[in-house]
């Protein structure tokens, strides 16, 4: 199903385009492009761009349920979804139930894979140049980008994110080993959950097999990534 839904470009980054439709609404625009390493390996990928939209739109309709407050508005059964506009907060807060990824990279002294304690909840600061370098909680109050209750507030809904989601995936019989996620502030001041959830920001496995952009990490197809993102729709229950 095509939108009829118009707007102009106001942004275009490695996999999605954002046009602008009035004061309030954004179309987000998923591309069918798969990239890795800050965009240094890319490569056409037909089919991805309606998948990771269809993920997006199904967890985050999720997450409402539970009550989780989020920018989606509607869907174009296709590439696209309506979304409103925030004020963003720059950072990438990223949610951890094993260890993983760039976390091994900084602390190589914990065994890949090891399940943590407690799930841990950290913060980078969302810079291509400075490769979205891990900031702490001090940082982000001194350079003025939340209060600290806003920050207690992100972090909250972080972990009850992760909540919901791990408790989905493993009805499904997966595992949700890490996400990351980006809020903004509404016209009132409310924190929303903002940008998408798919395949390309989080790290599912079924019997320790990725069914997430982690493959194209590691040198597999553009076609393998959208046949995982297919099986990933097929496991989660998503149309
Ligand atoms: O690379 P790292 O281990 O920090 O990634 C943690 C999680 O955050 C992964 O699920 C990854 O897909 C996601 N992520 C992302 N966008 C980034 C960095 C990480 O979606 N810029």
């Amino acid at each position: 199903m095509a939108s009829n839904w118009v707007g102009e470009l106001i942004y275009e980054g490695k996999a999605k385009r954002v046009y602008r439709v009035n004061d309030e609404l954004l179309i987000m625009e998923f591309k069918d492009e798969v990239t890795a390493f800050d965009g240094a390996r890319k490569e056409r990928a037909p089919g991805k761009g309606r998948l990771a939209a269809a993920q997006t739109v199904f967890l985050m309709r999720l997450l409402s349920k539970y009550g989780i407050r989020n920018h989606l508005v509607d869907w174009d059964g296709d590439r696209k979804i309506l979304v409103r506009g925030l004020r963003m907060i720059p950072i990438e807060v990223i949610v951890r139930n094993y260890a993983y990824g760039s976390f091994l990279k900084r602390m190589p002294l914990v065994k890949p894979m090891t399940r943590f304690s407690k799930p841990l909840v950290e913060f980078h600061l969302k810079s291509d140049e400075l490769h979205d370098p891990l900031i702490t909680t001090d940082d982000i109050i001194e350079a003025g980008l939340t209060r600290q209750e806003q920050l207690n507030e992100i972090m909250g809904i972080a972990l009850r994110i992760n909540e919901i989601l791990s408790n989905y995936m493993v009805s499904r019989g997966l595992t949700l080993v890490d996400f990351k996620l980006e809020f903004g502030f509404d016209k009132s001041g409310n924190l929303v959950l903002a940008d998408e959830m798919s395949g390309d920001t989080m790290r599912i496995l079924i019997n320790g097999r990725h069914l997430d952009k982690e493959l194209f990490r590691r040198g597999a197809s553009a076609l393998d990534v959208v046949r995982a993102y297919e099986e990933m729709n097929r496991l989660l229950g998503i149309s």
